[in-house]
């Protein structure tokens, strides 16, 4: 069984866009992304914090809005607004969950396309589904980096998604669809959801529950992908049984240290590509 280390492979994808972000500054051409918190959300503050320090680190200009609990969605469109026509931001982010007074959707249809480089305007999702996009949502682009860095075959592969979110589950399907994968998504309404993950030759577990996916729901020698962020007794943990289950796969994605990194990674590969589009450069 290996180990499959989402922090080399983030440390290689920042590396990698760190050296491209400089040769674009080079020539003149920077790299800005604009990050919107709204309200006092602790997990949302840290996130918004860490995604301010890959940027930092990497070169990358990065711009913090804070807005109180009680903004408006009126108040958030107009400052989206503004940041659509803002020459030296390439990419918009917008932290969600939003409070409840905002209307979530409305807020990620007002981002331009070619700033949205979470990938949830309903453009870049179709364009995701017709396999020609230039963002993806980063959990699902960091999972296929990290595929692709360990040269595992998805063409012909049986691959099981268990979950359907679209920000993970469906945009997840279809990119291992896109790679030749023959894919099921699995949801909370699966029948015998046991004997669907067992014939899976890569098995990715998006569902947020601790201890979900056991040993006897796993094949012999999967891959098993893990990005469930769950915490038990105070501790960060996934949704496989780690133990058990790495002892029938070739390879596994650890939590911590595996498929987190990556998100933020692919954030800023996004915005340089962004940068890149928006300034006609291949
Ligand atoms: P979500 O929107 O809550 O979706 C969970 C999915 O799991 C749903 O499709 C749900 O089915 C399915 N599900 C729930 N119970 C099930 C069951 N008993 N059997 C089969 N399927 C079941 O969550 P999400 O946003 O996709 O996130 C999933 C997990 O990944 C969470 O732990 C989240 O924290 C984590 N996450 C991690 C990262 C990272 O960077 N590592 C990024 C994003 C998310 P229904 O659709 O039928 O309800």
């Amino acid at each position: 069984m290996k180990i499959i280390d989402g922090k080399s492979v983030s440390a290689a994808v920042k590396e990698e866009t760190k050296q491209e972000v400089k040769e674009l500054k080079s020539k003149g051409i920077s790299v800005g992304l604009a990050v919107i918190l709204v309200g006092e959300d602790p997990a949302s503050k840290i996130y918004v914090a860490n995604k301010k320090k890959a940027c930092e680190d990497l070169g990358i200009i990065s711009e913090e809005y804070l807005l109180p609990e009680t903004a408006t969605t009126k108040e958030l469109l107009e400052l989206i607004d503004v940041l659509n026509n803002e020459k030296s931001i390439n990419g918009i982010l917008c932290q969600l969950p939003l409070p409840n007074n905002i209307d979530e959707k409305t807020v990620i249809n007002a981002i331009s396309p070619e700033k949205d480089v979470d990938a949830f305007h309903p453009s870049n999702v179709g364009r995701i589904m017709i396999g020609d996009y230039d963002f993806v949502p980063c959990t699902p682009a960091g999972i296929m980096e990290m595929l692709k860095y360990y040269n595992i075959e998805i063409s012909g592969k049986t691959c099981v998604v268990i979950g359907r979110s679209n920000i993970v589950g469906k945009p997840m399907s279809m990119l291992l669809l896109h790679q030749n994968g023959t894919v099921t998504t699995c949801h909370s309404r699966t029948k015998d959801l046991a004997e669907v993950t067992k014939k899976a030759d890569i098995l990715v577990s998006a569902v947020g529950k601790a201890n979900f996916v056991k040993a006897d729901m796993v094949k012999d020698g999967a891959v098993v992908i893990d990005v469930g962020m769950n915490r038990e007794n105070g501790k960060l943990c996934g949704d496989v049984c780690f133990e058990e289950v790495s002892e029938k796969a070739s390879y596994i994605t650890p939590v911590p240290g595996g498929v987190g990194p990556m998100t933020i990674a692919m954030l800023m590969k996004n915005t340089l590509t962004a940068s890149k589009k928006q300034n006609n450069i291949k």
